[in-house]
């Protein structure tokens, strides 16, 4: 009996330590775990405040943060004509050589994820230069001619002849390369002045691979229409400078007007689009070196992007 009271007592000891713990973590337990939180609990007065933003404050934690996509802003476009003719490390840190960091931003520039810049960054001269003398600039623009090509061939045309493709004129038909090689190759500050004397002077050689794209294009009846940033002002020399070169038979050549100074490349691109839709073109394919040439409104079918890490026009 007496082992049996001793045994009793000890059953008694443990349930009591139990209860004893259950009211120490009671309060603990009954506090919500956060995906309790109601997200929109409106607040009652100051306290509820207080509480209330506590409740933010989780949320920040338990709800998925959302995907942050910032804009051109006119202060970062600010901020990239500051870079001037570079001098600032394309990325942060010195834990990759400056070969790949040039390389890293050289694919940010061409995938549109950099914000507007003004110049080639002082350290990726020499990156950029390698590249658009080298055959990777080339074999680059082949790829793209070649993927635009396959394309156009397989597109469903209508047959009525309203079916037309969107060609950028510099760095898109003729490139500028001589131009450049006398002016850093992007790395300084681009020379409106300097620029319009190059262009000027007709000299602007093919993209070759773009000549023979142009003229496939061409020749399955589909309408051209060269979208060009040059002013009607070039309008004689361009023409001249594109049958030197070999482009010939285009349905139109459309320049900015006076009206159109002003506005960014988008904003004209897109006007005109809108325009050759609003005369019942449809617009297959679109070929330009910069994202301002292909994103907008009334966008083609298909948009080819060509490389050009030397300069960025919004
Ligand atoms: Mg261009």
């Amino acid at each position: 009996m007496a082992r049996h009271r001793r045994g009793g007592d000890l059953v008694h000891l443990l349930l009591t330590l139990l209860l004893a713990a259950a009211l120490l973590l009671a309060p603990a337990a009954a506090e919500p775990e956060p995906a309790e939180v109601a997200p929109t609990a409106p607040a009652q007065d100051a306290s509820d405040e207080v509480s209330d933003a506590a409740a933010q404050h989780q949320q920040q934690h338990i709800l998925p943060r959302p995907l942050v996509i910032e804009l051109p802003s006119a202060a970062a476009a600010a901020a990239a004509s500051e870079i001037g003719g570079g001098g600032e490390s394309p990325v942060s840190g010195d834990e990759f050589p400056p070969e790949v960091r040039c390389a890293s931003w050289r694919l940010a520039a061409e995938a549109n994820n950099l914000a507007p810049w003004g110049a080639v960054p002082a350290e990726c001269a020499a990156h950029v230069r390698g590249y658009v003398t080298g055959a990777a600039y080339r074999s680059d623009l082949e790829l793209v001619a070649t993927e635009s090509a396959a394309y156009a061939r397989a597109a469903p045309l209508g047959g009525d002849g309203r079916d037309a493709w969107v060609f950028d004129v510099d760095e898109t038909l003729l490139s500028n390369l001589p131009y450049y090689a006398d002016h850093g190759f992007g790395a300084e500050l681009f020379d409106h002045r300097k620029f319009d004397e190059w262009v000027e002077r007709g000299e602007a050689p093919a993209i070759t691979s773009s000549l023979k794209l142009y003229k496939e294009v061409r020749d399955l009846g589909i309408k051209i229409f060269l979208l060009t940033g040059r002013t009607e002002g070039h309008r004689g020399v361009t023409v001249d400078n594109l049958n030197n070169q070999g482009f010939h038979d285009w349905d139109k050549l459309i320049l900015r007007a006076a009206a159109d100074r002003k506005k960014t490349a988008t904003t004209y691109k897109s006007e005109k689009r809108k325009e050759m839709e609003a005369e019942g073109y449809r617009i297959l394919g679109n070929s330009g070196d910069q994202w301002s040439d292909l994103l907008g409104s009334s966008m083609s079918a298909r948009s080819f992007k060509l490389p050009n890490p030397m300069y960025y026009i919004p």
